[in-house]
This record gives C-alpha cells, sequence and structure tokens, in this order.
C-alpha cells in the first residue's frame, strides 16, 4: 500500500465508486479506492449494505429522459473494453422491451445512438417472447446491446482495472473522515490514511461519516426471484401500469443462474406507496426478506405476465434505491474537497461506468468533460 497522501481517496467501491476508482487511476490520480466487499451473510451484518450483488441487471439505452440515455449509451459503448482489459465478462445482450404511454420518445432517445429500439405491438410481444401485456400502452423493443449486465462482475472488473492501474484497494468501510493538513484523514479497519480530495460514493450509506446531509430518500425495495428455466425468448422488460396495481410499474431480468445453482426470472417494483428508510432502519431492512405486500403484488404480476410460462418456487430479497427529488444522480462538489458520485435513482447499474467518470472528471485541470450540463446533476443539501 501506498503511505504517502493520495490524491483521491474514493469512499464506496460499489458500481459508481468503482467506475470513478478506475476513472481517475488511469487519468494518472494517485488513488485510494476504499470500501467493503458485500456482507459474507446478508442476515448477521452491520453492513455497509451495497445495491449491486445480483446477479443481472438491466442495460438500455431507451429510457425515460434523455440524461439516462446519454449515461448509458456512454457507458454501454465501453462495456466490451473493461471486459477485454479486465479479463472479466459481464454483459449479456439478450434485449429489453418497455410499456410506457410515452414509448415514442423512448425510441427517440434511443434513435440518437443508433440503437435499433422501435415500436412495436402486443401481439408481436406475446408470439416472439410470450409476455402478455394487456394494458393498451405504447411497446419499445430494443435489440443488442440492450440486454442485462451482472453487476458484481462490473464492479470486479473496474475493481481489477483499477488496481493494474496502480490504485490501492482497501477491503474495509471508512468509519471517521477528519480534516488533516489542507486534506483528510480516513480511519477504518484498514488503518489512517491520507488524501488531498475526497470523491463519496456511498450509496444509500455513508451519511454518517460527515456533517452535510443530501436530500435524498432511501426507497425500500423487494425482489421476488421464480425458479424458471432459459427458454432464450424471455427478453429484459419494463412495464408501467401492470396488472397488479399495488405496484406502479414493474422490472424484471430474464432467467439467470444464482450462486446457489438455480435458474431464476427476477422481478421487482416500485411501490404506489413507497416504504422510505431512516439512516438507522437500513440495517434491519437487509435483514429482512422484504416487503409482503410488495412480494405479494409482484408475484401476481409475474403469473399474468408470463401466463402459459412453468413458473417454480419464489425466494425474495430487500434492496434499497437512493432516490433525488430531480431523478438525476449527484454529482458534484459539496464541501471544501469533497465531491459526490450518488443516488443512482435505481437506473444507475447500467450507467455507473460513465457516472464514474464523470464523478472523476471534477478532480481534473480539464473539468467536466460531457455534453450533459453539468448542473443537471448538481448535488442538494438538506
Ligand atoms: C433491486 C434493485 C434492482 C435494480 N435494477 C437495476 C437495473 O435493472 N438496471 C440499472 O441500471 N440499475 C438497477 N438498479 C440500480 C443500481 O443497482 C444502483 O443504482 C447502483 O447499484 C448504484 O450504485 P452505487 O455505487 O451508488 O451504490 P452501490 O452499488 O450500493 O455501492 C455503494 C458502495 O458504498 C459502500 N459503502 C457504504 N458506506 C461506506 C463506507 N462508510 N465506507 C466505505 N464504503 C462504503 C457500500 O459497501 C457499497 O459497496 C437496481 C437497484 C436495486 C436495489
Amino acid at each position: 500500500m501506498n503511505t504517502d497522501r493520495y490524491d483521491v481517496a474514493v469512499i464506496g467501491r460499489g458500481m459508481i465508486g468503482g467506475a470513478a476508482g478506475r476513472h481517475l487511476t488511469e487519468a494518472g490520480f494517485r488513488t485510494a479506492l476504499i470500501g467493503p466487499g458485500e456482507p459474507a451473510d446478508r442476515r448477521r451484518s452491520q453492513g455497509p449494505f451495497c445495491s449491486h450483488p445480483d446477479e443481472g441487471r438491466i442495460t438500455r439505452i431507451a429510457a425515460r429522459t434523455q440524461t439516462w440515455s446519454d449515461v448509458a449509451a456512454a457507458s454501454i459503448e465501453r462495456y466490451a473494453d473493461i471486459a477485454a482489459r479486465s479479463g472479466i465478462s459481464f454483459h449479456t445482450p439478450c434485449g429489453f422491451i418497455a410499456a410506457y404511454p410515452d414509448a415514442p420518445d423512448w425510441v427517440t432517445r434511443a434513435a440518437k445512438y443508433g440503437s435499433d429500439a422501435r415500436l412495436v405491438d402486443a401481439e408481436w410481444v406475446r408470439e416472439t417472447t410470450g409476455i402478455s401485456i394487456t394494458n393498451g400502452l405504447g411497446l419499445v423493443a430494443e435489440g443488442a446491446p440492450a440486454g442485462y449486465i451482472n453487476p458484481r462482475r462490473l464492479v470486479a472488473a473496474q475493481t481489477q482495472l483499477a488496481m493494474l492501474g496502480g490504485a490501492d484497494v482497501l477491503d474495509a468501510a471508512v468509519t471517521e473522515v477528519c480534516r488533516h493538513h489542507g486534506g483528510f484523514e480516513l480511519n477504518g479497519s484498514f488503518g489512517s490514511v491520507t488524501a488531498d480530495r475526497i470523491l463519496v460514493a456511498t450509496g444509500a450509506f455513508g451519511s454518517d461519516l460527515f456533517d452535510w446531509r443530501l436530500d435524498v430518500e432511501r426507497r425500500a425495495r423487494t425482489t421476488v426471484m421464480a425458479r424458471l428455466a432459459d427458454d432464450g425468448r424471455i427478453p429484459c422488460l419494463i412495464l408501467d401500469q401492470p396488472p397488479d396495481n399495488r405496484v406502479w410499474e414493474i422490472y424484471w431480468v430474464p432467467p439467470v443462474r444464482y450462486a446457489d445453482g438455480s435458474v431464476r426470472i427476477k422481478i421487482g417494483g416500485n411501490r404506489t406507496d413507497t416504504m422510505l428508510l431512516a439512516p438507522h432502519e437500513l440495517i434491519d431492512w437487509f435483514h429482512s426478506d422484504g416487503d409482503p405486500v410488495e412480494i405479494e403484488s409482484l408475484t401476481e404480476n409475474l403469473f399474468s405476465l408470463l401466463p402459459d410460462a412453468p413458473l417454480g418456487d419464489i425466494v425474495t430479497a430487500p434492496c434499497v434505491i437512493t432516490g433525488t427529488p430531480t431523478g438525476a444522480p449527484y454529482i458534484g462538489w459539496v464541501d471544501e474537497g469533497v465531491a459526490v458520485a450518488i443516488a443512482g435513482n435505481g437506473s444507475a447499474a447500467k450507467s455507473s461506468d460513465e457516472l464514474g467518470r464523470l464523478g472523476a472528471t471534477l478532480f481534473s485541470d480539464a473539468g467536466w468533460d460531457s455534453p450533459i450540463d453539468p448542473a443537471t446533476f448538481t448535488p442538494r443539501l438538506l
């Protein structure tokens, strides 16, 4: 480990922090990338937890805002390079379908990047994929590179490249940050390191490290995973106004193999009366099996949308989404020497490489390097 002072310490080694650590290192900064891996036993861990320990996260260029299309397209363009240089593959381009009232706008946003996203009808969807969509909304189908990424493997790939570039990776939580000789001292079970500046990418956690507070919501989410063999026909899906309306939107990732060897389709959604968590409630939530109402609704929706699929037993899990009032992540300075790249709003996995890169550009002399107005990401404090 480098015992000298780092140029930048990135706190949080998840999807955005891992990407930022790589970009900072590859831009020549002496970087410490600090954070624990996922808890070995979720039910006993005292955290911090992460929002990415899973086998599938949807990736697509078609999105509900142009900003989300822009950051997804920029990230997706680099997937192959990240996989090739790290030796860790993480992308399965199996396609994507969305059912949304403004479906034509999703197509327009994606077309900017040469995506094949196009409008289709419910009959085509039923025949091609077996999904029965009856809500009458506009339907978008997008082929490769849309599909899913393995978020654990993407984090591993980013970490690997950061280390190859010379970053020091400290595999533990930061428990204290103090100002120190014009920079910072960061403490944890790894000991103590110093850095000129800090990038905070701690997802739903980390609010106790500083005296400023971000205007974010920590939204409880539950996932249901039903056993289902992969018939190669089912794409990723996002659907507004699902048949069971206790959730207002559902998404799923097609059948993938989980750590216990089972192959399962995973469905999640946004509950109409979203449960918000205070920082001190996060750990109990991660020890739970999720929200029973959401589990019931998601299961109902899965059976309605895949009426002919031989769905088997289900398992459930809790997760948390960090959301902002703007719907965009926060990427910017919040205090002298301290920037954040935080709050994925449930959509950042696919786009994490670009969000991390934008976080890294805050530290460079060349400054912001994106056609997106940086004000889109300005952090709001309480
Ligand atoms: C159920 C679910 C499904 C989702 N589906 C999709 C999808 O299909 N497509 C998509 O694009 N996005 C999806 N998302 C969103 C995506 O997973 C998140 O936006 C993304 O993980 C956010 O990345 P992050 O780096 O901000 O947070 P995380 O990935 O959670 O990383 C934060 C990291 O900070 C660490 N940390 C916290 N406190 C400290 C500390 N004190 N010291 C050091 N480290 C600390 C944590 O250990 C963690 O590793 C989904 C999210 C959930 C919950």
